[in-house]
């Protein structure tokens, strides 16, 4: 499969403990970077469409390996899943952002959003309501929001676990965005059931933009089909002004991209933002 070959590269890198002699299987070894608070986060300005003024971020997690160096998400989200720890270790996630933005409040763009990519199987597991209760109550001087990250590449089949998870999450005032969105096959009763508020619009067609003219075509229709489901609307990967003067001129609400920031550590991140 696709993502077969990315995690044999990741389990011959854990090879070395196997060498050592010291043999440890793919969830002890994410286990021990767990404790070890290995994932971490980085974070992505997002801006607003009109007049490109930092309005939130994305949180985007990074493993800190202490021998391979910095690893990609796409390099061993999946193989967290399938351990079972990708719940911890976004709570992980959540806790640092927390810890690092609660004690400067003040400091934060008023309404100011965190989103936070959530994984299909994540949504069977309620204790996502007291995580992100946590997150919000510790912004009550000067509250922001919290967006959910749902991607449209794998669908969340309703039940009463995701009803009852999905009413309590709107109760607490969570906002929810369908990520990659145009990629996938959510129909208007899905983006209904999950009262969704956002749609990113997967960067691959933000690349259509300034092409030939049918890519350009189907950039305005994925974003003729958001507007009129009247949700707000993110552009992902941005990066150059062609693409940003096109976006403003469809009225998109929010631009996120390389033209406006990379990922950078949280230090970065607040050292920009208060710059
Ligand atoms: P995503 O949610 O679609 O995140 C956007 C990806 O696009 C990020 O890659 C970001 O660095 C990259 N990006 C941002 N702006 C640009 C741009 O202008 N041009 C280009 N070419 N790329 C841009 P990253 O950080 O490598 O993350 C890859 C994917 O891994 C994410 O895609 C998301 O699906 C997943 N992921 C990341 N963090 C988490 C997490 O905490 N939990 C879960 N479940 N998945 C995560
Ligand atoms: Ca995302
Ligand atoms: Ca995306
Ligand atoms: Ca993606």
């Amino acid at each position: 499969s696709i993502i077969f070959y990315p995690l044999l590269s990741l389990l011959f890198g854990l090879g070395a403990f196997w060498l050592t002699g010291r043999a440890a299987s793919p969830q002890q070894e994410f286990r021990r970077a767990l404790d070890k608070q290995e994932f971490i986060p980085y974070l992505q300005p997002v801006v607003t469409g009109d007049d490109a003024h930092w309005s939130g971020c994305e949180v985007l997690m990074r493993w800190q390996h202490p021998r391979q160096g910095m690893i990609a998400p796409d390099r061993f989200i999946p193989m967290a899943e399938e351990c079972g720890l990708i719940v911890p270790m976004t709570r992980s996630l959540m806790q640092q952002v927390r810890g690092q933005f609660a004690g400067r409040v003040h400091t934060l763009p008023k309404g100011f959003h965190f989103g936070f990519n959530i994984s299909a199987g994540h949504c069977k597991d309620l204790s996502l309501v007291e995580d992100c209760r946590d997150f919000i109550d510790a912004f009550k001087a000067n509250p922001i929001k919290l967006v959910l990250e749902l991607t449209e590449r794998e669908l969340i089949v309703a039940d009463e676990t995701t009803d009852r998870l999905f009413a309590e999450l709107h109760a607490l005032g969570v906002f929810i965005a369908i990520d990659d969105f145009g990629t996938g096959h959510s129909s208007l009763a899905y983006l209904q059931a999950f009262q969704v508020d956002f749609l990113k619009i997967d960067k691959s067609f933000v690349g259509m933009i300034g092409s030939d003219a049918l890519s350009s075509h189907i950039v305005e229709n994925v974003i003729d089909l958001a507007t009129r489901l009247e949700l707000q609307l993110v552009a992902e990967g941005v990066e150059n002004e062609v693409q940003a003067a096109y976006l403003r001129e469809h009225k998109v609400a929010f631009q996120q991209g390389y033209l406006y920031g990379r990922p950078m550590p949280m230090k970065a991140f607040i050292e920009q933002l208060s710059a």
